[in-house]
Order: structure tokens, then sequence, then C-alpha cells
């Protein structure tokens, strides 16, 4: 895919603005990309749907060029999709922590009990996995065997007492552990090799009976197109709170994540990586937009094209500053800029001496921030440079017209006139001393 989309980025001349052309041939090859990684058609015209819109009415970044800013746009589009921020496990207010795991036979559920359990007993949790799978002869075993190599506590039905009921044995496990203190239970639950009817209904009567924390649907990230249906009948068969993905130590490219998280809107909690017991990682929704799109060293390149132009015009208002030609439309520029990237505060760190005020920008009040745009918005262009012009009959114009009073625009005047001097002075070389500055 690289080499495509870098294709892409040297057939395009850098302009202002993006066109529909410019947008639709990135967003065609991140569809053929997509499809690539394995992520279900609907999904990936649904996502290449939403990218296109937002590209085409998103505000030109200077820094980049179109081809880039549209990946720009879908590499944020897919980590919102694939959760954003990072989710945690949930733990129960009363323990026990009842966790209970669905999926498909041999999505992994069995080895994540194990993984989950290792994990939780390093993190001082002393969980107790419950063997509620007895529908293969050997799986309770298996659930023995991953359990000692954990070093976990085990509640499994007696052999040779015939059938067991899943039902009963994941009630008897939460009360056993109730009874021995442990704080996390995992139940460890039947698959069929595809969903059916009977399996669903099983699972959802444990899910009935237990009242788990989390409900987790293992899937294993291999499964492709099939993603879609499989992740939407154990939502409707069962529901579940969070998603593992597993067998991401195989080649697949992750699509099944996409699929998943945009199907069920349910976040992908843990990423299964091998076979081992110590091969579970939390799920990185930017690492995974970047398998997903194998756009590593686009995304590089597009964080150096962004920093070299914000060190520029960063390098640009210090030496206006320095040159005492900073106007109230430099900061208005400075304050639209501050929006979207914190390029202030950059700038800041580049002059000596700033970390106190580096901080009272961290507490900038977005609010605080959209008045004093509108100050300087009703301000003429003449005023803006030379605010020594304003007297009391354009401070009370500027007071209509922005919706503010006079008091707010002689407050800003002062902030203002205070912080250029303070920030010449630091320009220059020197220490401020300006007490209890506001914010700018
Ligand atoms: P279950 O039927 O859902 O309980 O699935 P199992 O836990 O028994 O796993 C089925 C097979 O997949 C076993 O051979 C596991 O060793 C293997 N497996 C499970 N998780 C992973 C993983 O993350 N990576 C790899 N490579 N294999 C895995
Ligand atoms: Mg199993």
């Amino acid at each position: 895919l690289s080499d495509r989309l870098t294709e892409t980025f040297r057939n395009l001349r850098t302009k202002g603005k993006l066109t529909p052309a410019d947008v639709d041939g990135t967003v065609r090859e991140i569809r053929r990309a997509l499809l690539d990684a394995d992520v279900a058609l609907p999904v990936v015209k649904e996502f290449t749907a939403k990218v296109r819109e937002r590209a085409l009415g998103d505000e030109v970044n200077r820094a980049l060029n179109p081809a880039q800013q549209v990946v720009q746009i879908v590499n944020e589009e897919l980590i919102a999709i694939l959760g954003g921020e990072q989710r945690r496990l949930q733990f129960a207010k009363n323990p026990p922590t009842v966790i209970m795991l669905a999926g498909l036979q041999g999505s992994g559920k069995t080895t994540f009990a194990g993984k989950l359990a290792k994990q939780l007993e390093k993190d001082g949790h002393t969980p107790l996995l419950v063997a509620a799978d007895l529908q293969r002869p050997n799986a309770v075993n298996q659930l023995q065997v991953v359990a000692q190599q954990a070093g976990a506590a085990i509640y499994a039905p007696e052999p040779g007492n015939g059938v067991g009921d899943p039902v009963a044995v994941s009630k008897a496990g939460v009360e056993q552990a109730r009874r021995q203190q442990h704080d996390i239970v995992i139940i460890d639950t039947a698959g069929r090799l595809g969903v059916d009817a009977e399996m669903m209904k099983q699972a959802a009567d444990i899910r009935r009976a237990v009242d788990p924390d989390e409900v987790l649907f293992v899937i294993d990230a291999m499964i492709g197109q099939d993603a879609v249906n499989t992740a939407k009948a154990f939502q409707e068969g069962v529901d579940f709170t969070g998603v593992v993905l597993s067998k991401l130590d195989g080649d697949a490219r992750g699509g099944a994540a996409l699929s998943v998280a945009s199907v069920t809107g349910r976040p992908i909690i843990y990423a299964s990586m091998g076979e081992g017991l110590d091969d579970l990682e939390p799920f990185y929704p930017d690492r995974m937009a970047s398998r997903i799109l194998d756009l590593g060293d686009i995304l590089t390149l597009i964080e150096q094209a962004q920093a070299a132009f914000d060190e520029e015009e960063a390098r640009k208002v210090a030496e206006k500053i320095a040159n005492d030609q900073f106007t109230l439309e430099d900061f208005l520029d400075q304050l639209q800029q501050m929006k979207k990237m914190g390029s202030m505060k950059k700038m800041l760190g580049m002059l000596p001496g700033m970390g106190q005020m580096k901080q009272q920008l961290d507490n900038f009040d977005e609010s605080e921030m959209d008045r004093t745009e509108a100050i300087i918005r009703s301000m003429t262009p003449g005023e803006r440079r030379n605010p020594k012009i304003l007297n009391g009959s354009r401070r009370l114009r500027i007071a209509r017209g922005s919706g503010m009073t006079v008091t707010d625009i002689n407050q800003l005047i002062q902030r203002f006139d205070q912080a250029s001097k303070m920030m010449k002075t630091v320009a220059r070389g020197g220490v401020p001393n300006i007490p209890g500055m506001g914010p700018m």
C-alpha cells in the first residue's frame, strides 16, 4: 500500500483546497487496502463514505498535501472506531468480578482464560477459572492444564459424572469463588465451529444465571470476512461488553478488528498474540490502525511534515515578538493554531524560561479562547495591528460587535500588552517578572 500511496502523493500538486478528485483518489486506495486487510465490505463502504465526507468538509491543513491530509483523516477515523483510548477491564465494586468468555470453538477462549488468569495473578489478583465447557470430552482437562501453567485455581465438575450442566457449574463456580475469597472468576464456555442456536442459548443462560461484570467475546483475527456475521450473532445471542482479538501473531492484518468494532460498537480490550500464556497484550487502537493500513512510514512522513511546518511557524512568531511586531492579528492566528495543535505551546517551549507560562497555557480554557477570538474578530485590521488606537468609542463598538462588555475588551488589551512585554523580554533572553498574570 505504501508504494501506491506514495505514487498518489506524487501525482498530486500541492494546492490549497481539497477537491473531490483529490479525496476520491486517495479514498479509492484506502478502500482497496481495507479490503486487502480483510475488512468486511459493508464496513469498508461505510468507513470510506465517512472519510470522504469529512475530508471534503475539512479545513485545509497547510502543512500537508491533500493526499497526506486524507490519510491523516483516515488514520484518525480508524483509531476512533477501534476505540480511541484503550479500554481496561472493569472490576466489580463487590468482588468477585465475574468475567465470562464467549466465542466460536477454536477461537482461543481457553487459551485466553489461562493468559488472563496469569496476568491477573501477576497484578495481585486471585482468579478462579471455571470449566463450563462441558461439550467436548477433553475441554475440562485442557483448562486444567492451562490453570496449572498459569498457577491459577480452577473449579471443574468431577469427571465421570456424565454430562454436566454448564449453567449449574458456572453458578457453583461463582459461589466457590465467594466462599474461598477469589476476587475474580473467569468462566470458560463451550463453542461450536459455526454459530448455532443451541450454543447461543447455553451462553445466554449462563450469562443470565451469573450476571457477569464482563462478557468477553473472543474472536480469531484470521476469521476475515466472517467476522461481521459471527460478531453480530454473538451480540444478538448473548451480547458482550468487550472483545478479545486472538491469533494476532499470525499474518492476519487485523481487518476483523475494524469489522467487529464498527459493527458492534464494543471495545476491543485484549490482543492475544500467541499460544504461550504470556502472549497477551492490551489492545492499542493506534497500533492496530497502522497494522490494518500498513501506514507506518506514511504516518511518520506526515508527522515530520507537520512538525517541520509547526517549527517554521513558531520561529516566525518568536522573531516577531523579539522585534516587537507581534500584533493582535498574530495573537488571533495563534489562538486558532493553538486550538488545532498547541503550536503556541511549542513556540513557548522554544524560548528559554517559559516553563511557567507553558503551564498556564495547559490550563487554558477553551471558552475563554472563544471569547478572546470573538473580541479580536470584531476589531478592524488596523486596530489589530495597532491596539494603541483603541479609544473609548472604538472599544464600545467592539464590545457591541462581540457581545462582550467594555470591561472585557479592556482586560483583553491589558493582558495582551502585559503578555507581549513579557514575551519580548523573554525572547531577548531576559527573565519575565510579571507576578499574578492570569491566563493570557
Ligand atoms: P477455544 O476452543 O475457544 O477454547 O480455543 P482454544 O483456546 O482451545 O484455542 C484453539 C487453538 O488456537 C489452540 O491450538 C491454541 O493453542 C490456539 N491459539 C489460541 N490463541 C492463540 C493465539 O493468540 N495465537 C496462536 N497462534 N494460537 C492460538
Ligand atoms: Mg475451549
